[in-house]
């Protein structure tokens, strides 16, 4: 609380006390955001650590000394998880804009980074931390375009709603709900700010191209397992539970599942070729024009970037059997991880994977029950806007939406009705991306030009001008 009222001092003084390395972010409200990012950043919020109540409570206490009623503030208890809405209320009736966020985080082992995970550090132009990336900057940005609304006097002509989700990270248990409540369940659209970005050359720092998640493809996580009788490991039998899962991963090893494409990917790959030289690049042109070209298909499926753009992906991520080291193991048991295109059910999936394995005894069970989401239609208003808002920072860079082969709470909104793009607004390189990994970081520059995207896309989409 002391802190939160210290971010309300007069902020000449704090501009002034600010000395940021990279030099021009010396904003009022970019000098609050700074705060704000640092103080989300020392919250645990990982899965287990039950911080994101106190990390709610927190910024509560901003919004609200920032001037936001206590009635436009909601906060959702789901199973365990805290999330957070928060309305700016409309001149007029209307369907809502959402914005979205997630405050947890994966975790990080202290022991096991160079930097404390969690303690915001300045360094070499980059901003570390756990969350520095996925998600607190999206959420710093949430809340510091409430903040600067509030401050302006800015009115939407209908309702602005930002989300802050509990748990994307785990269950999306909290965007389920969030989802269906009163303010929310209208929306006529979202902005999810947890993927979409702007792409820089690895070598040169140039702007390559700037993508809108409009779909998602669907997580399916499958076990393998087989069992055994086992027994003494002095023994050994003609069957080994270890031996013929290892067997069954080969054959998922070589399975390939076949091409796919829609108007989207096409799209996609087809910008995202232009910008780029050699055998990639070509093949991505290539299969732009004729998603049946094998011989682009194929240059595709060896680039980890864009194999899932172009197919259903199946990979081995677990294993886990036997029991002793003298004893023949009477379970073996691997995790396979797919990513299934939009449109393809998670059946045929299954079924595809007991067909290339074909061994009856090694049993293929889904963990949970996988969501498969829509892909949602572009909307020119939306394009327009976040174009305007990318080039105010990088004019002429061309805007693509594009299929996530990862994940996010966006494909909860759209089985919801609600369809969601993702825009961050920031831009990096592709070999920075440290999400859920070690040493997470963000560029100093993306960060600040990522709160003002948010912004500008608030303003414009909700039509902000001065009024009460
Ligand atoms: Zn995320």
């Amino acid at each position: 609380m002391k802190d939160v009222k210290k971010l309300l001092l007069p902020m000449t003084a704090m501009a002034a006390a600010f000395c940021g390395s990279a030099g021009a972010q010396t904003a009022a409200h970019e000098v609050q955001a700074r705060e704000i990012y640092s103080r989300l950043i020392a919250f645990r919020t990982a899965a287990g650590h039950q911080q994101t109540p106190a990390m709610v409570a927190y910024l509560i206490e901003v919004l609200k000394t920032g001037g936001v009623p206590e009635s436009d503030i909601a906060t959702l208890d789901e199973a365990g998880e805290t999330a957070l809405i928060v309305r700016v209320p409309g001149r007029k009736p209307g369907r809502p804009i959402l914005f979205s966020a997630h405050m947890d985080v994966v975790d990080a082992r202290p022991e096991e980074w160079e930097r404390d995970p969690f303690k915001l550090l300045e360094e070499k132009g980059d901003f570390y931390g756990r969350g520095t990336s996925d998600n607190k900057a999206g959420v710093t940005a949430l809340v510091a375009t409430i903040l600067r609304f509030n401050a302006a006097r800015l009115k939407p002509s209908r309702d602005l709603v930002f989300a802050f989700v509990g748990d994307e990270e785990t269950s999306m248990n909290t965007t389920r709900r969030i989802a269906s409540h009163p303010w929310v369940k209208e929306a006529e659209f979202a902005i999810n700010t947890d993927a979409g970005g702007g792409v820089l050359d690895d070598t040169t720092g140039k702007p390559l191209i700037y993508l809108v998640q409009g779909a998602e493809k669907t997580y399916a996580t499958f076990d393998l397992i087989v069992t055994n009788p086992g027994g003494h490991s002095s023994r050994p039998r003609a069957d080994n539970a270890i031996y013929q899962l290892a067997h069954a991963l080969d054959k998922v090893e070589a399975h390939w599942f076949p091409v796919m494409a829609t108007d989207l990917t096409r799209a996609y790959l087809g910008a995202v070729g232009k910008a780029q030289s050699g055998p990639v690049g070509e093949a991505l042109r290539k299969f732009s024009a004729d998603p049946n070209d094998a011989g682009a298909a194929d240059v595709l499926a060896k680039s980890p970037e864009f194999v899932g753009t172009t197919r259903t992906t199946c990979v081995a991520t677990m294993l886990e059997a036997g029991h002793a080291e003298n004893a023949l193991p009477q379970t073996a048991k691997a995790a396979i991880n797919c990513r299934i295109f939009p449109g393809v059910a998670v059946e045929s999936v299954r079924d595809a994977l007991t067909a290339a394995i074909a061994d009856p005894e090694v049993k293929i069970v889904v963990r949970g029950s996988p969501e498969a989401s829509p892909i949602s239609a572009m909307r020119p208003d939306v394009m327009s806007a976040i174009t305007k808002a990318v080039h105010a920072h990088y004019p002429g860079v061309t805007v693509v939406p594009y299929l996530e082969s990862g994940g996010t709470d966006g494909k909860v909104y759209r089985i919801a009705g609600i369809p969601t793009f993702a825009s961050s607004g920031l831009f990096t390189k592709p070999s920075e991306m440290f999400a859920h990994g070690l040493n997470e970081r963000l560029p100093v520059t993306a960060f600040y030009q990522g709160l003002d995207h948010i912004y500008r896309l608030a303003v414009d989409l909700g039509g902000a001008r001065p009024g009460r």
